[in-house]
C-alpha cells in the first residue's frame, strides 16, 4: 500500500530511469483502470516523458504537457521493467492495468493485485482535472505544514486523530501504515479526539510524522521499485505487526479491524494497558 514515500521514491525512479524518453506504444490490458477518455491514452505514444512530479499519494508523469496521472491505491504498484516483450498482455487477465513501452524497449506496467480494482489510470491536460487532486489537503512535506499549521488543522475536530491523519483532504499523503507508526511513536491512542491533543502533543505528533516520513523518503533513495515495497516492512514497529512484540516495550501488538482494513497499535505504549474494541469482533460475538 504505497503512501508518500513510497511515490516519492517512485517519481525520483521515473526522473531518472524515464525522463528523457518517447512513449513508444500504450497497452491497456485492464480498461477499467482508465478513469478518463478524452484525450486518449494512446495520444500518449510519440511524445517524451519530461517530467515526474508527486501530489499527496498521486503519481503524475509529465509527457510532454499530458499527464498520465495514476493513484495506486491499496494494491497498486508500478513494476519497471528493463525489457518488455513486443506481444501485448493478453486483455482482461492479470494483473496489470496499463503498459508505457519506451523507445528504448524498457517501460513500467502499473498494476493492481487482488480483487478491489482501485488502481486509477488518468490522463489529463491539467492534473487538478483529476478530482481527488483538486481535494488534497496540505503536503506533510512541503514548508507550510509547520506546526502551527498543523495544531490549526485538528483545532475544533472532533474526529479520532487516526481518521484525521489518514483524511487526504486534510493531509495528503499519510495512509495507515505510517499513521499507525507515528502514533505509536509518540504513544498515542488511534481513537483520540483529535481536538483533545495537547499542545505538547500535537508538537511531538508534528515532529514524529515530518521525521518519519522523511527517514522512509531518504532510505528508499535511490532504490530500484521493486525494492520498496520490503524496504517499507522492514522498518515497521506496529503497522502489519499483529500478535509480534511491540519493539519498546514487548507487550503485543494488537489490532483492530474494519470491513476492509485494520490498523495496528500497543496497549501499553498508547492507550495505557487497555485495548481497544475491536468492533468487528464484538459484532460477531454478540
Ligand atoms: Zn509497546
Amino acid at each position: 500500500m504505497p503512501e508518500l514515500p513510497e511515490v516519492e521514491s517512485l517519481v525520483a525512479f521515473l526522473r531518472e530511469r524515464a525522463v528523457g524518453r518517447v512513449i513508444a506504444r500504450v497497452d491497456v490490458p485492464g480498461i477499467h483502470v482508465l478513469k478518463t477518455y478524452a484525450p486518449p491514452i494512446s495520444s500518449l505514444a510519440g511524445l517524451e516523458i519530461t517530467g515526474a512530479t508527486r501530489h499527496g499519494k498521486f503519481l503524475d508523469v509529465d509527457v510532454s504537457g499530458l499527464h498520465l496521472v495514476t493513484h495506486l491505491s491499496r494494491a497498486g504498484w508500478l513494476h519497471w521493467r528493463k525489457f518488455l516483450p513486443p506481444a501485448p498482455p493478453k486483455m482482461g487477465k492479470g494483473p496489470i492495468g496499463v503498459r508505457i513501452h519506451l523507445d528504448d524497449q524498457s517501460g513500467f506496467d502499473l498494476t493492481e493485485s487482488g480483487t478491489q480494482k482501485r488502481l486509477a489510470v488518468y490522463v489529463v491536460n491539467d492534473p487538478s482535472e483529476v478530482p481527488g487532486i483538486t481535494r488534497l489537503g496540505v503536503d506533510p512535506l512541503s514548508e507550510v505544514f509547520t506546526v502551527k499549521a498543523f495544531g490549526e488543522l485538528l483545532e475544533g475536530v472532533r474526529a479520532q486523530i487516526k481518521g484525521v491523519l489518514t483524511d487526504q483532504t486534510v493531509i495528503a499523503g499519510v495512509g495507515n501504515a505510517y499513521s499507525d507508526e507515528v502514533l505509536w511513536e509518540v504513544g498515542l491512542s488511534p481513537f483520540k479526539p483529535a481536538s483533545s491533543l495537547s499542545p505538547e502533543d500535537v508538537g511531538r505528533l508534528h515532529e514524529a510524522l515530518v521525521r518519519t516520513l522523511q527517514d522512509a523518503v531518504t532510505r528508499a533513495e535511490g532504490m530500484a521499485a521493486g525494492e520498496l515495497k520490503a524496504e517499507k516492512k522492514s522498518h515497521l514497529a506496529v503497522h502489519a505487526r499483529t500478535g509480534l512484540p511491540c519493539p519498546r516495550c514487548g507487550d503485543e501488538v494488537r489490532e483492530v479491524s474494519f470491513a476492509t482494513k485494520s490498523l495496528q497499535y500497543c496497549a501499553t505504549c498508547q492507550t495505557g494497558g487497555k485495548p481497544l474494541a475491536d468492533r468487528r469482533m464484538s459484532r460477531l460475538l454478540k
